[in-house]
């Protein structure tokens, strides 16, 4: 088969299960030949072999099944790194951009403001992505910690931060920042807010990630009622809680902060125009 061929059948093959088909196939078929995205994609007339071929066949049947591209290519990127990532981690996404972008304009202006270096800490991490993103953009200006409720994906986090900074983060064992000692100045959190009735039908659906990283609850809010008023007595006077939500759960999310305590309460937007992430101060 043509490598042209081979990319434009993956990807229709991949329509009905993948939002991003040809993205897919692309990556897919570069890691069935072991080659970079860009060779696959400036691939001429020139002929899969057998090996090449039925390595690409597996790989497409594996994402049909089910299985996210990250988890077959075991990494993602995400701002610029290459993460490690498998099936005991949620995989980053660009829904999360919104929260680092939230998390370093505070942090620049904490910083300002003379709290350098801003203490940082990212609850419910998962594979690390908001904390290493942070620490690596941030540098010496932020200090960051990361708690999680799986020891597996503290792990992986823990690895992250150490393939991709070259150090190690604080990682701590945690349910929803139990135990963890603050003062910081800016949480970060993706906490799961998926409604439990949504992930039944994701799972009948053959969805693999973990159901742990996604069940917020009967109305996907349980973990904010949680983190919020917690997250409020580990933050310094003026300290920043910036959380990342589902797009319908701006008001309630705010809500939450309100009666926490947090004031200038914001509600910030993806590139896709919906409502993903609330920011609140301290007094
Ligand atoms: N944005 C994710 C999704 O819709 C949910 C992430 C989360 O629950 N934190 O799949």
């Amino acid at each position: 088969m043509m490598g042209r061929a081979a990319l434009s059948e993956g990807a229709a093959a991949l329509a009905s299960v993948s939002d991003t088909p040809f993205l897919d196939a692309s990556l897919l078929l570069a890691r069935a030949l072991g080659t970079s995205r860009e060779r696959v994609l400036a691939m001429g007339p020139e002929a899969l072999d057998e090996a090449g071929e039925a390595a690409f066949r597996g790989l497409i049947a594996r994402r049909i099944s089910g299985e996210p591209v990250a988890y077959i290519l075991g990494a993602k990127e995400f701002r610029g790194l290459e993460f490690r990532v498998d099936a005991r981690v949620l995989c980053p996404r660009p829904d999360t951009e919104p929260l680092v972008e939230t998390a370093l304009e505070a942090a620049l202006s904490l910083s300002a403001a003379g709290r350098a270096p801003v203490r940082i800490h990212d609850a419910f991490t998962g594979s690390g992505a908001v904390a290493v993103a942070l620490a690596a953009e941030l540098g010496d200006g932020a200090s960051v910690s990361m708690s999680d409720l799986s020891p597996d994906a503290l792990v992986l986090a823990r690895e992250n931060a150490g393939m991709l900074l070259g150090r190690e983060l604080p990682a701590r064992l945690s349910d929803c920042l139990e135990g963890v000692e603050g003062p910081f100045d800016l949480v970060t959190a993706n906490p799961p807010y998926v409604t439990s009735s949504f992930c039944d039908g994701i799972y009948a659906a053959g969805g693999r990630e973990p159901r742990l990283a996604l069940d917020g609850g009967a109305d996907g809010l349980d973990l904010y009622r949680r983190l919020v008023p917690r997250t409020r007595g580990l933050l310094s006077p003026g300290g920043v809680l910036a959380v990342e939500i589902g797009d319908e759960q701006g008001a309630a999310v705010s809500a939450l902060f309100a009666e926490a305590g947090f004031a200038e309460l914001a509600v910030l937007r993806d590139l896709a125009g919906r409502d993903r992430v609330v920011r609140g101060r301290a007094p």
